[in-house]
This record gives C-alpha cells, structure tokens and sequence, in this order.
C-alpha cells in the first residue's frame, strides 16, 4: 500500500487490523441463499447442519492455533466479552469458596472494569503494579496469593507496550496455589507461539480483529477441568454448553477460523518482518534526542512501539501527523477520555511525559516504505514542535 494523497499510513494495527481479503471471502460464503447461512443451532435441515458444521470447523482451527482441544473453546462477540465472562463467571461461581482476585494495574479496561464491579460486589482486588518495563513480575503475583484468592488474571501482551509477561512462570506459581489463571491474549493470538497444551493457563481471551478477522467475534477457552465452573453471563438458549447463549454468527466465526489458519501459517515469518520494520522505524526516529522507549523491546511483541518525545505533547503530534500517519496516544479505548492512560501511569511515567506518548502498531500490511515515510514525518514534526514550543512567539504565529 503507497502512502496516497487521501488515506495516512495505517500505523495503528495494535487497534484493530483490516480483515484478510482471504477472510473477508470466507465471510463472504456464509451470508447469502447460495452459502451457508443457516442457523448453527436448527437441528431439522441441511441449512442448520452445513452452518454447524462451518462452525466446528472454525472451532478446530482455533483450537489448532492454541493447542488446545476445540471442546474448550467458547463464541462471544470480542475479548471484551470474553474478559466478563472468564472474570465474573470464575468469582460469581466461587464466591463462597473466597472473594479475592489478582490482577494488575497494566490490564485492559474490560479486565480493569469486571475486576472494579466485583470490588462493588464485595469482592477484594489486589491491584499489582507492573515491574519498570510494564511486564508483571511473577513474584509480585506469589506474594499477592492468599487462602482466600479465587481468581488471577493477567495479560499476555500489553495492549499500550507490547510487553509480554511470564504466563509460563505466573502460571506455575497459580497452578501450585490451586487458583485458576485468566489470560487476555487479544493482542498475543497471531504474534507470538501460544501453546495451551504446555502452558498453565485456565481461561484465555481472545478477538478476531486484532488478527486480520472481522469484528464483534472473539472466544473464550475454558480448559476442560471438573472444578472450573462458570457462572454464565449471557442466559437464553443454552448455546456453547450454556456458558453463552445466542445464535452463533457463522459468518463471523468462519471468518475467525481462517484468521487463525492464516495467522498461523505466517507467525515466524511475519515476526521477522515485523522485527525488521520496527528496527528500521526506531532507528530512524532515535535520530531524534529526547525520546524515550516506554517498555522493552527485548521482551515485546515485534508490531508494538510506545515512544515518549519529551517536550511534545502526544495530541498536538498526532493531530499535526494525521494527514500522514494514523497513529494512538493511548489505547483507542481510553481516547474518549483526556486522561492519561493509566498503563504509562502504573510505568511510573509523569503526566507530561505521558501525554507525550505515542503507540506506532504494524502490521501484516504495512510495507517498509510506509515505515520509512512515517519514521520521517514524525522526525520532521517533532522537530517543528518542539521549536514552535521552545519560541512562544513563532508558536502564536507572530
Ligand atoms: C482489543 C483488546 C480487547 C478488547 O477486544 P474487543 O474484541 O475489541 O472487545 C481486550 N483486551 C486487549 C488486550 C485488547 O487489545
């Protein structure tokens, strides 16, 4: 894609990614009286048993992606979705057992937001800070644990960062405790290997339109185990084994699927491409002084900078950047809000060196000439700014 007059490079894939053209023909086939666009749940018909059956096979190509058994998997309509139904379905259907959770001040705000309704409940959270890089220290999770605790949930990737943390290690320490582990891996699925077969998770989030699917689809996996029991959020037909009902969206699961069998395919590849993108992006952007990496690109994801440019505010940049590069202040969730986002808060970063952050995101489609050419407008823009702002005078156009 070559930068056009109209449309800025697309630099916010960590937001949402387009979907595949290969997915968008699999959606395609499950809409209109030529495909399969029955009810997955009509037992009577044809029509009923092609859209299960377009279903299942989705099912197994998620299933597939994670190593996991497709039994396992839940529909709901995103990560956000998933995130409610693995938070409070764990805490509601234990809530005799105890009433404290884990989590950590780094978590998305569907994880943030269930956990701060739970507290309204009469539940207890423990809200952890990150270590300096913004990943949760394993440790911290040990010495939160208690008797009582019924639930940590910790993310995978961090939506801001893209700092991993150490699931293998957190996990240990939970599966010794007893205590189940939730994992939001929105942002991991199509970016790093996620094998549930070797990994002590329990509950994992996950949405299609951060990997090239469509939107308003997403899952929950539930690893097969007789003591974890959800308390359903969504009550109706008795759909996914009752843990979500709703008719399916066959089109939108199918499209999930394909998603995962084409993510998959292309994971080491695309990691390297992406490793190389971003290298050629900071190196070119570190030409600048001042600017500040808000994470750790050793332990992240290869799509996801956070650059702070001291004495730019991250707004005005953006706004003199959007004819040319769409790009994030903070997670498009919180965009709504002035706020600062409260990642780069937990990180220790002041107000003015937050409000100075920038999230870049590539993706399977960006090209190098995109990076080249968003590296170098920043470059320039920063430098203007931090001009205009250094002479008042220039600044109010005298
Ligand atoms: C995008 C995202 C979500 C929300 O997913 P939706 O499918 O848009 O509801 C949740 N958690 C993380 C880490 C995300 O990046």
């Amino acid at each position: 894609m070559q930068p056009t007059p109209h449309m800025p490079v697309y630099l916010d894939n960590a937001a949402t990614t387009p979907v595949d053209p290969a997915v968008a023909a699999v959606i395609a086939e499950c809409l209109t009286a030529e495909g399969v666009f029955g009810n997955p749940a009509s037992r009577t018909h044809v029509y009923g048993w092609d859209a299960e059956e377009r279903v299942e096979q989705a099912r197994s190509e998620l299933a597939d992606a994670i190593h996991c058994d497709p039994r396992e998997i839940v529909w709901t309509s995103g990560a956000t979705e998933s995130d409610n139904l693995a938070i409070k379905g764990i805490a509601l259907a234990r809530r005799s057992a105890g009433r404290h959770i884990i989590t950590s001040k780094v978590e998305h705000k569907a994880v943030i937001d269930s956990c701060r309704w739970l507290e309204q409940q009469g539940f207890e959270v423990t809200w952890l800070d990150p270590a300096g890089n913004g990943a949760v220290d394993p440790d911290a999770v040990a010495a939160a644990l208690r008797p009582d605790t019924v639930l940590v949930s910790i993310m995978a990737v961090n939506n801001e960062l893209g700092v991993c943390s150490d699931l293998e290690a957190i996990g240990a320490l939970t599966r010794s405790a007893g205590v189940p582990l939730h994992v939001d891996a929105a942002q991991a699925l199509g970016k790093m290997r996620l094998d549930l077969s070797v990994l002590p998770v329990d509950l994992m989030s996950f949405c299609a339109h951060k990997v090239y699917g469509p939107k308003g689809i997403g899952a929950l996996f539930v690893r097969r185990r007789r003591d974890l029991v959800l308390e359903p959020q969504m009550h109706g037909g008795g759909h996914e084994r009752g843990l979500r009902s709703g008719t399916l969206a066959t089109q939108q699961i199918a499209g999930f699927g394909h998603a995962c069998v084409l993510a998959a395919n292309a994971l080491t590849e695309e990691c390297a491409r992406l490793t190389e993108l971003r290298a050629r992006f900071l190196e070119a952007v570190f030409e600048l002084p001042d600017v500040k990496l808000n994470g750790d690109v050793e332990h992240s994801v290869p799509g996801i900078v956070n650059l702070a440019f001291a004495g730019v505010d991250g707004e005005a940049l953006m706004l003199a950047l959007a004819a040319d590069v769409a790009c994030s202040s903070a997670s498009a969730c919180t965009t709504a809000t002035i706020e600062p986002s409260h990642v780069l808060r937990a990180l220790g970063l002041d107000d003015a060196l937050a409000h100075a952050s920038i999230r870049f995101s590539f993706g399977r489609f960006t090209t190098r000439e995109e990076v080249d050419f968003a590296a170098a407008r920043v470059v320039e823009t920063v430098t203007r700014l931090r001009v205009a702002s250094a002479t008042p005078d220039l600044a109010a156009g005298r």
